[in-house]
Parts: C-alpha cells; structure tokens; sequence
C-alpha cells in the first residue's frame, strides 16, 4: 500500500486555498485548450474542445455558462504543478475512452483503465503521479470543497459488474437491470419515443473524466467543479441514477432549458420528477431537472 502512503501525504500540497483578490473570468477555452496542447506532450492532436465536446454533460458551460461565478475565499483549487498533473490525467483517460469506444468507457474500472495503459502503446502507461492525483480526487473529502453529497461508491476500484446493466441502443449508455431499466421503460412509455438516456451509469473512471474535464474549465477550483458535477465515489449514476433529455436537444438538455420543455412538463405532471437536486439544495449541486432519482 505504499501508494496510500503517498497520498496522504499529497493533500497539503495539493490544496491551494484561492488569494480571494482573483475574480472568475470568462471560460477561455482557446488559451486552456493551448497549455493542455503544449502539456500533453505525447499527442498534440488532442485539443480541449475533443476533450470536452464529446460529453455534453460536461459542454454545457463550454458554450453557455450559466453563471458567473466568483472564487470564494474557501474554495480549493488545484494550482501549479497539480494542476498540470489534473490536466494530464484527462488528457490520459480522453485516450483509454478513444481506446475503449465512447460507450464502453461508462463501465471502465480502475484497474481495467490501467492495464488498457500498460498493454496499448496508443493510451501509455499511468505515472505515478497521475495514479496519485487520480486517487487523491477519489479519496478526498468532498465536503471540504463544498460538497455535501453521501459517498456512494467505497473503494476507488470497485466495478460495475456487466451483467448487471443493459446497453440502451443508440445512446451510448447502460443502465443497471431492474429498477433503473423498468424506469426508464416506464418513463418512455409515459412521455414518449421524445425523451432519451443522455446519461445512465458512470464508473468511478467516467466521472473521473467528467469531473477532472469540469476542474480545467474551472481551472482546477474543484469547489466550481463541484456545483456541476458530483466528485467521483459521489455520483448516484454509479449505482442507478439517470439522466433523461429530450431527443435533439443537445447540451440544453443539461441546462435550466430544458426545464422548459413539453417533455419535462410531462415528466413532472406524471410524477417523476423526484429530483435529487431541487433548486438550492443542501447538497452544494446546482438544479438538476434531467436527473431520474432511483436509488
Ligand atoms: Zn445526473
């Protein structure tokens, strides 16, 4: 266990707490995308748009940020070094899900993300340091950056097992077999063929990506981070949650737009809208009227 060792002794160095002077400014993507370019390294031809374009649960801000928000004094930022090291990783686990394919990177386990890195040439192997920076976000207490969510998920290398969950066609997502499937049946069934899965079971490794993908545009607050997107171990899409949206409407599904829709308004006028995030939730999340609550 000498990682854990190390990890322990990283979070000292690892939080930095905001000057309180630094006000947030607008998402420069182009000039972040640039550093993440330069600091890749191994492939110059991943650039921040592929990194987060792809998963429009985390494009949302890209292209419409909901809010402008200011760094608070108690924020915790990843700064310098670990910083780059947080990028890194992102940039690392852009290329096991290229390796992989979009869909199967949902149920992707720790273990599984390293060995795809020891044995493909295309993905690379780990360091050490990403290994730490990966299990330091898994292990550190979300409450200390603003998120008072439970801890879902107990150990950085539980998986999802594949016989528990169905691919749902044409989304590429899963959902678990039982009552996370007869939802989502029932749901369609109700609303109609109008609303999809845009997002269904996430590993420890997926909301990994999402939640370091989410700290570059916040340039490695992960109190900001937070507000967005549960931390890893965090998240009830590992156990059963879903997210629903109406087909066609891209990244305003993970918007208050989508609040607005005739297919939302079905949802909450068939009574299934119990959402885990209301608006001002106690659990330092923002609104989120796309999340199915199951578990
Ligand atoms: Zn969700």
């Amino acid at each position: 266990m000498k990682r854990r060792t190390l990890i322990k002794a990283i979070p000292l160095s690892l939080l930095a707490v905001a000057g309180g002077a630094s006000v947030w400014r607008d998402h420069d993507i182009s000039k972040v995308a640039a550093i993440v370019n330069k600091d890749a390294g191994y492939d110059q031809h991943i650039n921040l748009n592929d990194l987060l374009g792809e998963d429009l649960f985390v494009k949302d801000n890209l292209e419409k940020p909901e809010q402008q928000q200011v760094v608070e004094l108690s924020d915790i930022i990843l700064e310098g070094k670990d910083f780059e090291y947080l990028k890194s990783v992102a940039v690392h686990l852009k290329r096991v899900q290229h390796q992989v394919g979009y869909t199967n990177f949902n149920l992707l386990g720790f273990d599984e993300m390293i060995k795809l890195g020891r044995n493909f040439s295309s993905v690379g192997k780990f360091t050490q340091a990403e290994l730490d920076l990966f299990e330091y976000v898994f292990s550190a207490d979300a409450k200390a950056y603003g998120f008072f969510g439970d801890k879902v998920i107990d150990n950085i290398t539980d998986i999802v097992p594949r016989r528990d969950t169905k691919k749902i066609g044409r989304t590429g997502h899963y959902l678990f077999k039982g009552e996370s499937m007869e939802k989502y049946k029932r749901i369609r069934k109700d609303v109609g063929d109008s609303l999809i899965l845009t997002s269904g079971i996430r590993s420890v490794v997926k909301q990994t990506y999402l939640f370091l993908s989410k700290a570059i545009e916040t340039n490695g607050n992960l109190s900001q981070a937070s507000f967005s997107l549960a931390p890893p171990g965090h998240s009830y899409h590992g156990i059963g949650d879903f997210d629903v949206g109406k087909v066609g409407y891209g990244y305003k599904n993970f918007t208050a737009d989508f609040s607005h829709t005739d297919e939302y308004k079905r949802l909450t006028d068939l009574g299934y809208v119990a959402i885990r995030y209301v608006n001002n939730n106690p659990f330092g999340v923002r609104f989120e009227p796309w999340h199915i609550k199951v578990v």
